[in-house]
């Protein structure tokens, strides 16, 4: 569960250290995971593995004669069904509650898109190539970010790398993850794995330079289905922006927008902010920029009741009724 704004307050600027920190343990786990027979699909033996135990929906046994039709259905319920069940039961749940917490905390997809996005900045002043608007070298509040074409040189072969571990992890998720390292360390690979890591290398490296986001906004299921659940519940968990406060923002460089890795607008309603994956650096950004001002800092996490205000602000001006204009006279 994520803290509330009042821990949120006392984690201050260690809040992203600490996401970094279990973003990249999800992404070794992620790499580990079919190494160690965590969860995986064995294409050769036709059926998953979980934690060292072949997860199977007993059909075989039913085939074979060994078991009765009904003990096979019920086979079926609880191998397959209350399984996936839960899984996609439980992943609603928490959507519904707290949002895209899953893209923005743990996702090896995302951790990429933050990284390339950061080292984007720092070679051409944006978080992608396809920005218009070139962002300041220092936020309010935040370290000098230098701009330096030299970045492409770290960048790229960065790109190219994550692009690999993804290809080659994603086969180790299809076919026995020892094979597959033993036949790349010794340049073994069959034409059909040597082919799905050399596609599949190649398209996520076109992804990761030129479409991250895109794929993070309309391509990737588990996102938009996150963000569906999220959207149902008026009250939950979203960055809110307390216009009480907005005086603070006029001497600010925007350092929120110039922070959110989905380049969103964090003091937008909820409907615009729909791919938000509640990494914070927003809010973060925000804390930075007003460390030291007497203003208050007007982005933070809110949840219930408060979270009505970012949720319904698009309702309340649609249904106000229309303000009149008073003739300079009659005034
Ligand atoms: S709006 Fe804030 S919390 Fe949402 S993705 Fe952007 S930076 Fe992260
Ligand atoms: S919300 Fe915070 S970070 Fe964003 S412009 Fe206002 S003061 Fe700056």
């Amino acid at each position: 569960m994520p803290p509330s704004a009042d821990e949120f307050v006392l984690a201050g600027g260690t809040l992203q250290v600490r996401r970094r920190l279990v973003q990249g343990g999800f992404f070794v786990l992620f790499v580990l995971a079919p190494v160690f027979d965590l969860f995986r699909l064995d294409l050769d033996l036709g059926h998953f593995i979980f934690f060292g135990m072949d997860w199977t929906l007993g059909l075989d046994a039913l085939i074979a004669g060994e078991i009765m039709p009904l003990e096979a259905g019920g086979n079926i319920v609880l191998r397959g069904f209350l399984p996936i069940a839960g899984i996609v039961g439980g992943v609603i749940w928490v959507s519904f509650k707290y949002g895209r917490l899953y893209c923005g905390w743990l996702c090896p997809h995302f951790s990429v898109v933050e990284t390339l996005n950061r080292l984007t900045r720092r070679a051409i002043g944006k978080h992608s190539v396809w920005d218009k608007d070139v962002l300041p070298m220092q936020d309010k509040g935040a370290e000098a970010i230098p701009r330096h074409p030299g970045w492409w040189v770290v960048l790229l072969p960065l790109a190219l790398a994550f692009a690999f571990i993804w290809a080659t992890v994603l086969l180790t998720y299809l076919l026995p993850p020892m094979e597959i390292y033993n036949n790349l360390w010794h340049g073994t690979l069959t034409r059909n794995q040597a082919l799905f890591i050399g596609v599949g290398t190649g398209l996520f490296l076109i992804e990761f330079t030129l479409a991250r986001h895109l794929f993070c906004r309309f391509g990737c299921a588990a996102g938009l289905f996150q963000s569906l659940a999220w959207m149902a519940n008026r009250k939950a968990l979203v960055v809110s922006f307390d216009r009480n406060l907005s005086s603070a923002c006029q001497d600010c460089t925007s350092a929120c927008d110039n922070a959110c890795p989905m380049r969103l607008k964090p003091r937008t309603i909820k409907r615009h902010m729909f791919s938000c994956t509640q990494c914070a650096s927003c809010i973060s950004a925000c804390r930075d920029a007003q460390a030291d001002g007497p203003h208050g800092v007007p982005l933070q996490w809110q949840s219930g009741i408060p979270a009505l205000d970012k949720s319904d602000r698009e309702q309340v001006r649609r249904n106000a009724p229309a303000r009149r204009i008073i003739p300079l006279m009659e005034a």
